[in-house]
């Protein structure tokens, strides 16, 4: 079976009666009004706010499959299973059907529409801890089902507790969580001890594959400290495509599925060698050249910020790799971008080659600030008859873990710090983009038009269409006029009603095409009336004031403009 049949098959079962979830677009790899992540890196991660309550034009029941990035699994890539790049398969219930529905669906979908034996099947289960009781219910609805109690395996919080920031203890105020339960295939293989004494579904041997987990999102951490149940019981189910795919084709190799043949068996053209018998760079080659490739589909560019960063690492890593065995990665069909950075990565090998004539270069001066890794310094010195010496190499590998170790910090309080102390600021942000856009169609006339948007917690960008910079006067104007619905306290309220109706009713929309057939209206009473998925505050009381920073000409007849709080 094909990964595509695979998908195919995965939102038709959870469209279908009675399951009946409705499909919506998958989100892009990097989403707009989170500043506190770089990529999406599960289906469940835009859907947030609608655990919380907030209702969604979709329904109660929702299917889509998420291509997904993980750069956290990056140090994985080489296994028979993690890609840092991979399609999630993902449907939710927001507050309506639960385990008892859940699980014999997901059953039946592994076991029925995919063919996977029961015999093969594992799942693991929450053990429970002083905060939440054992997920005993779990338990035995996966043993109604005809998996024995020998294959239902309990864990703790590490391995059977899912919230953003790991373990009940460490969920700040505000963050939502729950037990969950993960799904195995089993390949038969045998035990390698080299992994621990015993065998089990976490284990790293590959005989287990986790193929999808559950998760129960029903906990909400309060200002105490304890854990309470939310208002409504979610179900967050994610599995990904690849290994599934890998499964139902009985592949222990993540790399033998369709989606990766062509580009191994390209790679084996171009180096003129076995992947047999190179797995380990191989892999990291087909799985950082496919991940490039998609996040530049999606207009992001190598650069020395934020995702471009991510972006260049990845393809100058697969230079690298290709660089060892001995061709260089053009030698691949590759897009322009991969191959300009490509192209680039070789010059700046070649003036290292320069540099290091210098006998006071040291190695990490050139990991530094040109990217250079030891391995390859060690080859240019090399060139120049110079060595590198214990000494070299020790310095090297202490600058470098004080190096990672603070960008591992960054990253880390990216993703922790981030959506909890942020999304108020992001949430008022994105109301004062709705006050915004109404006060200039009322300054400068209804030939404004959104052409985009893109909101930090800091501040909000927007733009527009004009003909000219607005004059001091204007810009006045229409921050005099935000902040004057400010003043008046105005209630923010929603509808959900059919794109149709909302474009009747002249709401703004922007991007139509990206909405679904039924969407939110947001009205801001008679001052402003648009098309968007939210979330928005309930009363322009709370954004509290609004002051234009910069407006630039991007275009011609394109304005963007600057926005902060206060
Ligand atoms: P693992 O322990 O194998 O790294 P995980 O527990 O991190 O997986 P989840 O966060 O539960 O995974 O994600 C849901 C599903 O997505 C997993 O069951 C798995 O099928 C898939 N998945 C997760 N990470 C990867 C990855 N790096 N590459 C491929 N598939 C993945
Ligand atoms: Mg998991």
């Amino acid at each position: 079976m094909t990964s595509n049949e695979v998908r195919e098959k995965y939102l038709k079962f959870f469209i279908s009666a009675p399951r009946m979830h409705r499909e919506i677009a998958p989100a892009p790899l990097v989403l707009e009004g989170d500043p506190t992540t770089l990529f999406t890196s599960s289906g469940m991660q835009p859907l947030i706010p609608y655990f919380k309550g907030e209702k969604h034009s979709k329904g109660k029941r929702l299917v889509d499959s998420q291509p997904s990035l993980r750069l956290q699994d990056i140090e994985e890539v080489g296994d028979n299973r993690h890609e840092t790049f991979f399609e999630m398969l993902g449907n939710w219930s927001l507050g309506d059907y639960f385990k008892k529905e859940q699980i014999p669906w997901i059953f039946e979908f592994f076991t029925k529409e995919l063919g996977l034996s029961k015999e093969r099947l594992w799942v693991s289960v929450f053990e429970g801890n002083k905060d939440v009781p054992k997920d005993t219910e779990t338990f035995e609805i996966w043993k109604s089902l005809g998996i024995p109690e020998e294959r239902i395996v309990y864990y703790g919080v590490e391995k059977n507790w899912w919230s953003r920031s790991g373990s009940p203890n460490e969920m700040p105020v505000g963050e939502i969580g729950g037990p969950d339960s993960e799904i195995f295939f089993d390949f038969g293989t045998k035990h390698d001890p080299k992994y621990g004494e015993k065998c089990h579904p976490n284990c790293d041997c590959g005989r287990f594959l986790e193929i999808g987990n559950s998760v129960y999102i029903e906990y909400e951490k309060k200002e105490d400290g304890s854990l309470k149940e939310l208002p409504q019981k979610n179900v967050d189910f994610g599995g990904g495509l690849e290994r599934i795919t890998m499964a139902v084709n009985n592949l222990q190799d993540v790399f033998q599925i369709d989606i990766y043949k062509p580009i191994i068996s390209k790679i084996e053209k171009a180096v003129g060698k076995k992947y047999e018998d190179n797995k380990k760079a191989f892999r990291i080659i087909a799985d950082h050249i496919r991940a490039s490739e998609a996040l530049t589909c999606e207009g992001i560019i190598p650069s020395n910020k934020l995702q471009g960063y991510i972006l260049r690492r990845l393809i100058r890593r697969a230079a690298l790799k290709m660089r060892q065995l001995g061709v260089s990665v053009t030698d691949l069909d590759i897009s322009e971008v991969v191959g300009s950075e490509i192209g680039k990565f070789e010059k700046i090998i070649e003036n290292g080659t320069n540099l290091a004539k210098n006998p006071n270069i040291k190695p990490f001066d050139l990991y530094q600030s040109y990217g250079i890794p030891l391995e390859i310094t060690e080859e240019i010195f090399a060139e120049s008859a110079r060595k590198i010496t214990s000494a070299d190499r020790k310095e090297f590998e202490e600058e470098f873990s004080k190096h990672k170790e603070s960008s591992r910090k960054a990253s880390a309080g990216m993703f922790k710090g981030g959506l909890a102390d942020s999304s108020e600021e992001v949430t008022k942000l994105h109301t004062a983009t709705h006050l915004l856009h109404a006060s200039l169609r009322k300054v400068l006339g209804e030939g404004v038009s959104q052409k985009g948007s893109n909101i930090t917690s800091e501040r909000l960008r927007f733009d527009f269409s004009h003909p000219q910079k607005l004059t001091g006067e204007e810009l006045t104007k229409v921050e005099d006029l935000i902040n004057l619905q400010i003043e008046k306290k105005l209630p923010v309220s929603f509808e959900v009603v059919s794109l149709d109706e909302a474009v009747k009713s002249g709401a703004l929309h922007f991007f139509a095409e990206k909405y679904g057939e039924e969407v939110k209206v947001y009205t801001i009473e008679d001052f402003s009336r648009e098309v968007c998925g939210g979330p928005h505050i309930k009363n322009t009381s709370e954004i509290g004031h609004v002051k234009i920073i910069k407006q630039e000409k991007v275009g011609s007849g394109l304005l963007r403009i600057y926005a902060k709080l206060g």
